[in-house]
């Protein structure tokens, strides 16, 4: 990161959109010396990426568990940013629980990538031999890059590719679908393979987790501080509405709830259906019809969490895969947040890529959760369920199938002076908020440019290590 040198000087911006995208597209003008306004449509910031006080149990809750990984380079160097690096705890060890209650820990060991998580691998019982012969088979092909315009499936490859049951349902599905919060046949190939090269294959560094210590609307307290301390502004519950050019005067204005907002340059960090929404309220341009079109092509997946307050210690583990049943991760929330410890033990299930799951009302998702939960430890039949929370996510996410590539835009828009960030548009990334940090950081980069002054401010990706830049050689 380029961050000593300002420049832009004084060039006004607003993004509008406070999401992580957003927010990393605001500070980062704000730092290369624009001023900059950040409205957000909600009362607070974070975007899908949030906290809230849940009314029902009296607690600041995350919308649902959010985890980063070691190659999620932009999303830490936008938590260096505002300050907050050290609010992120980092784990690299993760335990497979089977129901009974069996556990598989897996993680890295002193071998070199890609071979640093076999040992571990190889021991794991949550795997039968026929399952860890797939695994390394699909491991072995994924050494080589598989072609960004592949449209292949998931499904397909795995198909093809001569996957057991087993390495199927508690690994592909599991883990992997579920990071990408879709279902195997819903899912490009390319995007699998880099979940898989950058969690397992390419440094233990990249493949650690990252857990947030605070709720997650806590951590966003230092990007506003950034922003109204470089003389920028945040102006929240404040939905903008439309916006118009000004060609004489170069300038956007914007309409809003408590009136018009201007400035030379626009940076729309929106999700995709509010960009649609906003699109026909946006002067008429060649290019337009392209964008609507492109964004109509998107898809959302829901995530549901069920958060679980006992009055008892459930488990000593941190967090844990649970396999087999409609709950797939455990996040031990009274541990891994230790200022909420007190006695008894607060629990986020947490339940991907479900449309089922997130049909279901309050009481029958938890009931099933707790159902769920009591197969892995058995503590929770004669333990005291407290309260409870059940938090939907029906847009949590955007899908990524074959060929959605061509429906990401670019950070470059229709308009004059205006970008595009938001988790959808093209990163290269699945929707995470990795992704998002990356949009604002292009979209950033973008507006520099058109003032004159370039700076770099998208943060490198950690590359491969150990036996896998050999592998990265070989391939080129
Ligand atoms: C339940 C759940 C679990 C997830 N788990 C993970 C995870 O573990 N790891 C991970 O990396 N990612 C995870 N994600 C995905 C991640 O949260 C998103 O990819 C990321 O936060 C998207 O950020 P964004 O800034 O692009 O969009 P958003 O977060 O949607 O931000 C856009 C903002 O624009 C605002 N807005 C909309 N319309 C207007 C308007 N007209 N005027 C002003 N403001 C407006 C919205 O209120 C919102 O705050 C999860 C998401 C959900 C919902």
């Amino acid at each position: 990161m380029d961050a000593e040198k300002p420049s832009g000087k004084g060039r006004t911006v607003t993004v509008v959109g406070g999401g992580v995208a957003g927010m990393s597209a605001a500070c980062a003008l704000a730092e290369a010396g624009m001023r900059v306004r950040l409205v957000e449509r909600r009362s607070y910031l974070g975007g899908r990426a949030t906290s809230f006080l849940h009314p029902g149990v009296g607690e600041v809750i995350d919308n649902c568990q959010h985890v980063l990984f070691g190659c999620c380079t932009n999303l830490a160097g936008f938590y260096r940013r505002i300050g907050v690096a050290d609010r992120i705890r980092w784990t690299s060890g993760m335990t497979m629980i089977e129901p009974g209650g069996r556990r598989s820990p897996l993680g890295p060991s002193w071998l070199p990538a890609p071979l640093h998580g076999l040992p571990r691998l190889l021991a794991a019982r949550a795997f039968t031999l026929r399952d860890k012969a797939a695994l390394g088979r699909a491991f072995r092909a994924l050494l080589r890059p598989v072609p960004a315009d592949s449209t292949e499936s998931l499904a397909a490859w795995l198909a093809r590719n001569g996957q057991t049951k087993g390495a199927l349902d508690r690994f592909w599905r599991l883990v992997i679908a579920s990071a990408l919060n879709a279902d195997i046949d819903s899912i490009a190939l390319p995007y699998a393979a880099k979940v898989v090269r950058e969690l397992f294959m390419n440094s233990a560094e990249a493949g650690r987790m990252g857990l947030s210590t605070v709720p997650l609307g806590e951590l966003y307290v230092g990007a506003a501080e950034l922003l109204r301390g470089r003389g920028g502004a945040v102006s929240l519950g404040e939905a903008v509405e439309s916006a118009s050019w000004d060609e004489g005067a170069s300038r956007w204005a914007l309409a809003a709830r408590s009136g018009s907002l201007a400035s030379e340059f626009l940076v729309l960090a929106l999700p995709f259906e509010a960009m649609a929404r906003l699109l026909p309220r946006m002067p008429d341009r060649e290019g337009a019809g392209a964008l609507a079109a492109k964004i109509g092509r998107h898809e959302h997946w829901p995530i549901c969490s069920v958060h679980l307050w006992f009055d008892r210690e459930i488990t000593e583990l941190d967090h844990a895969v649970l396999l087999d049943r409609e709950v797939h991760w455990m996040f031990n929330k009274g541990r891994l947040q230790a200022w909420r410890r007190r006695a008894g033990s607060y629990l986020e299930l947490v339940v991907s890529a479900s449309r089922a799951f997130a049909a279901l009302s309050r009481e029958e998702a938890v009931a099933r959760a707790v159902a769920d939960l009591a197969e892995f430890f058995p503590v929770v039949r004669s333990a005291r369920l407290e309260k409870a929370a059940f938090v939907k996510e029906l847009r949590a996410t955007f899908g990524v199938p074959p060929g959605i590539d061509a429906s990401r835009p670019s950070c470059t828009s229709p308009w004059p002076n205006c970008f595009l960030a938001g988790d959808w548009t093209a990163t290269g990334w699945p929707s995470t908020m990795e992704g998002a940090s990356r949009s604002g950081h292009l979209a950033a980069e973008a507006v520099c440019r058109a003032v004159g002054e370039p700076r770099s401010i998208l943060v490198p990706d950690l590359g491969p290590t150990g036996l896998m830049r050999l592998a990265a050689a070989w391939s080129r």
